[in-house]
């Protein structure tokens, strides 16, 4: 296959390097440097304040059973139905009601909460799943080698959490489905889960953007009450609450795995083409 000038780019920017072999088509190889997995050290902070409000209401029980896949991994079982809460706050508010979070026993071991990061007016949302050490350090999401790769993805179709363009359809946010750092960056709980759900649903409503991405199994169990392998629910255009949702590959399962950043390629792009349709 031959690339133009502006695709060699975006694949050097995703890592990802073009070989063309002088009698062969082109072949797409990629670069072999994979960053370890930071090891987590869990610090003890006692955070004295309240649990934000919560409203359960009536919600199904979701029966999830794990199938077997060469996919990304699939979650064990959801045994417990998130609860469906709304949070009647605007972004001070919320925010402050994340800082003083103790809903979860999450809030024991973070060294602080990790709210969110972009411009309130952006037209992207990425959704991965909790912070690690770094950002449980840093208090922002996406900052340690995943969050390196998700960068540099992003910024292959222009796109940016800071606040480099006016232009919304340029514009970020990231955030996470946990608000805080799961010690030695276990999965998340499905309690945890459900505890969270609430303030990932206000950032949602408050932002209300035109395309959503979630990466990995737990930004996807959250937003589609799903528990289907990424592999079988990405490639497609998905909906949550009327906003255009694309599946994809969580940056550091790609960092493990790099052949499947071609596909996580793919759907940048399907989510750009998304974006791009919402905007006419
Ligand atoms: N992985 C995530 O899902 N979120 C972060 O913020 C960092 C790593």
């Amino acid at each position: 296959m031959g690339w133009t000038e502006r695709q060699h780019g975006m694949l050097q920017a995703m890592g990802l390097r073009v070989w063309s072999p002088p009698e062969l088509p082109a072949v797409t190889t990629l670069e072999p440097a994979a960053q370890p997995v930071p090891v987590p050290v869990p610090v003890p902070v006692p955070v004295p304040t309240r649990v934000p409000t919560r409203v359960p209401t009536p919600v199904p029980a979701v029966a999830v059973s794990v199938a077997a896949s060469v996919d990304e991994p699939v979650a064990e079982p959801v045994t417990t139905p998130p609860a469906v809460v709304s949070l009647d706050l605007d972004w001070p508010a919320l925010q402050a009601a994340v800082a003083g979070c103790r809903a979860c026993g999450l809030c024991e071991s973070r060294r602080q909460t990790v709210f969110g990061v972009g411009a309130q007016r952006a037209h992207w949302m990425v959704i991965g799943e909790a912070p690690g050490e770094q950002e449980d350090r840093q208090g922002e999401p996406f900052v340690g080698p995943a969050g390196q790769l998700l960068d540099r993805m992003l910024a292959a179709l222009g796109l940016s959490r800071d606040a480099e363009s006016d232009d919304p359809a340029q514009q970020v946010y990231i955030a996470n489905t946990l608000k805080c750092r799961p010690p030695n960056n276990r999965n998340p709980a499905p309690e945890e889960m459900a505890r969270c759900e609430p303030f990932l649903v206000r950032q949602i409503q408050l932002l209300q953007p035109r395309i959503i991405l979630a990466m990995g199994r737990f930004a996807v169990q959250a937003l589609l009450q799903s528990n289907e392998a990424i592999g079988r629910l990405r490639g497609r255009v998905h909906q949550y609450q009327g906003v255009p949702l694309i599946v994809t590959y969580h940056p550091a399962y790609l960092l493990r795995n790099l052949p499947d950043k071609a596909k996580a390629w793919d759907d940048l792009c399907l989510a750009a083409a998304t974006a791009e349709q919402a905007r006419r």
